[in-house]
């Protein structure tokens, strides 16, 4: 082993989450084998498994063991499904998103084995603290209000330093990816007038300090159109929490469905792998879920923390496991059910791992 070792913690999750989280688990350390990389995975409970103990599906010392951790891996969570004498209804992962200010959501787009130009590389960079999301958009309370029987506000937030932060990551991404070097700012200003207003008014202002990045707006809905005719067209999209959450399920079904949208929630100090996708509790313990997301998510962690750490160990890791991903679906042999194959969770797992153990050494 050389250079630092990392510490990641690993929490499952409710429905197909520990299946999708165990598979990413067991990729990450063959991946980490291979290329010299120390890792210490510990494990966190959270969800259903943490109530059933503590009470709460997010407890303290979860949140404690978290801080002493350079990376997170979250499976997906039932939220909405917990009981509501839960101490964290509605949502843990929201909850981790505004406790460690995990203020951008970057959600990559791409056709895995498509190489026409056809293919799609986009990535949707959301924003991840306010907007319409009541869990996380009050200092103190919640941001939905039941004035009488029949009428319900929910209360939208928007502030500008969200929006520069964000603006600020998208097209600092467009950059590093030098592909069409576009941002498209996605919007709802025509209704959203102050709002969406002063989203547009500080990507604006940050596209003056990057004269080799493009920037296009385009409103919701007709964006929504664009990404399931012409996704190829894009390059970087950054939009608000709601409008982005919706779109990259949009999108994802482009390029085979959510069981190949990895995503990761990043911030100054912590950044958390989580794949796109729910608990899909239709699925769940029949071991046919796709882990191609949780295991992508847990690449781009790794991505993360090298440009934090420098380590080269941590970047031919994530290089490993991306590339082994991309090798095991091109090959098309084992597949799991919604890709159109009849490989389980385990087996198309252990096609990956193989793949990386036979790779050369970088
Ligand atoms: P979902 O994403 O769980 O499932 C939508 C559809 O996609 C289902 O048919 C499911 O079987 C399929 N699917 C999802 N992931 C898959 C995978 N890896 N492999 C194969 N098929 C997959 O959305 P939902 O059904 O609307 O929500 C279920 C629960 O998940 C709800 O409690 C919801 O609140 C929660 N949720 C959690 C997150 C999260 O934790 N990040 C995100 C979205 C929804």
């Amino acid at each position: 082993m050389t250079g630092r070792k990392m510490k990641i913690a690993v929490l499952k999750g409710d429905g197909i989450g520990p299946e999708v989280v165990e598979s990413a688990r067991s990729v990450l350390l063959a991946a980490a084998e291979k290329n010299s990389l120390g890792l210490d995975l510990i494990d966190l409970p959270i969800g259903f498994e943490a109530y059933k103990t503590y009470g709460r599906t997010l407890p303290p010392e979860t949140v404690r063991g978290m801080e002493e951790c350079n990376g997170w891996v979250l499976g997906p969570l039932s939220a909405g499904a917990y009981p509501k004498d839960d101490k964290d209804y509605p949502m843990a992962s929201g909850k981790i998103r505004k406790a460690f200010d995990l203020f951008a959501n970057i959600r990559p787009i791409r056709s895995l084995v498509e190489k026409s130009d056809k293919a799609i590389d986009l990535v949707i960079v959301r924003e991840n603290t306010e907007d319409f999301y009541p869990d996380r958009n009050l200092f103190k309370g919640y941001g939905e209000f039941w004035p009488n029987e029949d009428t319900v506000l929910s209360l939208r937030v928007i502030t500008r330093r969200a929006c520069k932060r964000i603006s600020e990551t998208a097209f600092e991404l467009a950059r590093t990816r030098s592909k069409k070097n576009l941002v498209t700012a996605v919007h709802k200003s025509n209704v959203l007038v102050e709002g969406d207003g002063l989203f547009l008014e500080e990507v604006r202002k940050t596209a003056k300090n990057y004269h080799d990045i493009r920037l296009n707006e385009g409103l919701v809905d007709s964006i929504g159109m664009q990404l399931v005719m012409t996704p190829e067209s894009f390059d970087v999209l950054v939009t608000t929490n709601m409008f982005g959450d919706i779109l990259s399920d949009v999108a994802a079904a482009k390029i085979g469905g959510l069981g190949l949208a990895p995503s990761l929630n990043s911030g100054e100090k912590y950044a958390m792998a989580q794949a796109v996708h729910g608990s899909a509790p239709d699925i769940a313990g029949k071991n046919v879920a796709n882990p191609t997301a949780e295991i992508l998510s847990t690449a781009m962690l790794l991505e993360w923390l090298y440009s934090k750490y420098g380590d080269e160990a941590i970047r031919r890791t994530a290089l490993s496991i991306d590339e082994a991903v991309r090798n095991v679906l091109s090959d098309g042999n084992s597949l799991t059910v919604d890709l159109g194959g009849a490989a389980s969770t385990e087996k198309f797992t252990s096609t990956i791992i193989d793949r990386i153990k036979k790779e050369r050494a970088r």
